[in-house]
Order: structure tokens, then C-alpha cells, then sequence
């Protein structure tokens, strides 16, 4: 079975193609993304009607672009998935409406996917792909969650973050420092170059004995930092962001560890764009090597949003036979929408 997957959530447009066959994981044939960063860079953050109409622009040429390179026409299409949500309302309309008009023009139906779902499995892509049941700590630009994770569609959520997502948090501190934005990848270059203990920032609810988070107190302190160095910023602005990395990375790793002690499970997978962070994984291995815990990633390129995820996490579904493909063409979409066990059932 083929499946051409389409991710339009937010600032990337993101094409695939997944073949699914006698392996047990589905395997990517060819992806390409286009990133609008460039384009927004300039207002610090997403517009969203620019962001719908270069979907727009992107899309149909890059499919054409996935399917050369996968070597597939667009006849031997089985199945044509979108991102259904969450997400800015107008970029994911772009990505369904173009994925129910091919669905119809090729008579083949089509299968909306959850966003999150997309990032949770993508580490089923990499040289090393994990094994049900397992603990995922999904930490993206805009959910930081900890999930048991007992199948396809079998999500159970242990704890989520209160306020600012740990993305976000790297992201507002990098504004902070003026690293431009999305600054997360930039806070974690510099970093390598400070000293993680120069500032004492708060872990919060570190020891809270739940599983949640919160982040934006962090960004608070960080202000405070900054108006308290004043002309010193400059030279001391890398320890400022290692400190900051350091803080974030703590809490994002005892609580993972924590979930694992609840769980009884011994395999984590990390998701989502923060997961692509250095230290993070440096400070997970380590941790994890310790107890027998077994990690998993994705792949560099596919902890950011991209259409891989969303071809796989389709194919996953109906290969596991949790949901079936939709031959009505009807859509709308979810801008607001948990991943859990109800929810996309
Ligand atoms: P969501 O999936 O929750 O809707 P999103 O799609 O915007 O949000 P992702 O694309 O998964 O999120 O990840 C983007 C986030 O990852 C940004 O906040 C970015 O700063 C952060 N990020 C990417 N690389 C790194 C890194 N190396 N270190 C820290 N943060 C990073
Ligand atoms: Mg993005
Ligand atoms: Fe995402």
C-alpha cells in the first residue's frame, strides 16, 4: 500500500510518501519539506494567513517533487492522509482541501491524522525504531507531554505542561537574547559555549511529585537577568543560555525518568523538535544507560514537522487496523484537539 501524507499544520509544508508492505514498519519512499522560517522571521513569530497561503504555494509542487523521487505516480496512490490537527485553522484547511480533492480526483480515499500522533511515531522512521509498550516524552514548539504509549491509538496521557510548552520556552528565551526566532536551535549552539551553572534559574515543578510542567516562570527569570546584566549581557549571554538549556533539560529528563518509575516501563521515545536538542540527549542517554532503559529518537531531520510523520502515523493506523480510510471527501479540521485515548479513536 502506498500512502502520500500531507503536513500543513503550521510553518513547514511537508509531503511523503510511505510504502507499507511485508516489513513491520512502513518505509519512507521519498519526503520533502519546505520551511516559511525566512518568511516570518521578520515579524518574530508565524503569520498565520501568510503561513496558509504559501502552503498554498508549496504544496502541489512539492508532491510532484516526492512522487519523482519515490518513483510512484500518482495513480498508484492508495491513500492520501493530512493533517487534520492541531494547528493554525487556515495552513491545515490548505493541506485537507488539497488531500480530499486528490483523494477524489483518483477515486482513492483519504484519512485525516493528529499532528501529535505524526511526531510520536516518527521514531519508528529511524535505524533504530522502538517497540510498544513505551514511555514518550513529546516536546515540541507547542506540547510537552508525557504519554503511555501502549500501542497505535493507544495513548494514555501521565502529565502535560501548566502553561508554555518546553519548545516555547526555549523559543521566548532566545527572544530574550536576542537570537532571533524560532530560537531554540541558535540557545542551544551558544550554549555549548557557557557554562551551564553560571546562573541559578528555577526547575519549576521539579519536585511537585506529579508529571506536569511549567515553563514560564523560567522565561521570567530570564528577563530578570538580562535587565540585571545590562551592558554585561553581551559577554556573558552564553552562560546565560547554557544555564537556561540546562534548566529546561533538567526538568524535561526528571520527569521522564519519574514516568518511567510510574509506568514500570523500561523504553522511552523521545518527539517533537526539542528532541533534536544535544543536551537533552546527551543527559538522557546517560540517565537511561544507568537504569537499562532503553531511548529512541528520531532521526535529526524528523523531529521537526515534516510529512513523513504524517504518511507513516496513517499507515500505522490502518495497518493496525484502528481506523479506516474515508471515501467521503467531506472535511473540516481541528485546531484544538487532544491526543489521548478518546479523542482520535
Ligand atoms: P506542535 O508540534 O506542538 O504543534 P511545532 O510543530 O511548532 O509544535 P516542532 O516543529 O515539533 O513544533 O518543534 C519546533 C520547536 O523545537 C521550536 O520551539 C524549536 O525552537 C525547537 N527546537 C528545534 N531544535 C531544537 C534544539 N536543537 N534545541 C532546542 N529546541 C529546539
Ligand atoms: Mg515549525
Ligand atoms: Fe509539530
Amino acid at each position: 500500500m502506498i500512502v502520500l501524507g500531507i503536513e500543513s499544520s503550521c510553518d513547514e509544508t511537508g509531503v511523503a510518501v510511505v510504502e507499507t508492505g511485508a516489513q513491520p514498519v512502513p518505509v519512507l519512499r521519498a519526503h520533502a519539506l519546505h520551511s516559511q522560517v525566512e518568511m516570518h522571521q521578520a515579524y518574530g513569530g508565524v503569520v498565520p494567513e501568510l503561513a496558509s497561503r504559501d502552503h498554498i504555494r508549496r504544496v502541489l509542487p512539492l508532491a510532484g517533487q516526492v512522487l519523482a523521487d519515490s518513483g510512484c505516480a500518482l495513480a498508484d496512490v492508495d491513500v492520501v492522509a493530512y493533517t487534520r490537527g492541531p494547528g493554525l485553522a487556515g495552513a491545515l484547511l490548505v493541506g485537507a482541501g488539497v488531500a480530499c480533492a486528490l483523494g477524489a480526483a483518483l477515486a482513492k480515499p483519504v484519512l485525516g491524522v493528529h499532528h501529535l500522533e505524526g511526531h510520536l511515531l516518527s521514531p519508528f522512521l529511524s535505524q533504530d525504531p522502538p517497540e510498544f509498550p513505551f514511555v514518550a516524552l513529546l516536546v515540541s514548539g507547542g506540547h510537552t507531554q508525557l504519554m503511555q504509549v501502549d500501542g497505535v491509538g493507544r495513548y494514555t496521557l501521565l502529565g502535560e505542561t501548566i502553561d508554555d510548552a518546553a519548545g516555547e520556552a526555549f523559543d521566548k528565551s532566545a527572544k530574550l537574547l536576542g537570537l532571533g526566532y524560532p530560537g531554540g536551535p541558535a540557545l542551544s549552539r551558544l550554549a555549548e559555549q557557557g557554562d551551564p551553572a553560571a546562573f541559578k534559574l528555577p526547575r519549576p515543578l521539579l519536585h511537585s511529585g506529579d508529571l506536569d510542567f511549567s515553563f514560564a516562570g523560567l522565561k521570567t527569570a530570564v528577563l530578570t537577568q538580562v535587565h540585571k546584566l545590562g551592558a554585561e549581557l553581551q559577554a556573558r549571554k552564553a552562560d546565560l543560555a547554557a544555564s537556561t538549556e540546562a534548566a529546561i533539560v533538567e526538568v524535561l529528563v526528571k520527569k521522564s525518568l519519574a514516568a518511567l518509575d510510574r509506568s514500570g516501563l523500561q523504553r522511552l521515545v523521545v518527539a517533537g523538535g526539542v528532541g533534536a536538542n544535544r543536551r537533552l540527549r546527551a543527559q538522557l542517554d546517560a540517565a537511561c544507560a544507568k537504569r537499562g532503559v532503553r531511548v529512541h529518537y528520531p532521526e535529526l531531520a524528523l523531529c521537526t514537522d515534516n510529512g513523513a510523520m504524517i504518511a507513516l502515523a496513517a499507515a500505522m493506523r490502518l495497518q493496525a487496523g484502528v481506523q479506516q480510510p474515508s471515501d467521503s471527501y467531506a472535511f473540516d479540521v481541528k485546531p484544538r484537539w487532544p491526543l489521548d485515548l478518546t479523542a482520535i479513536a
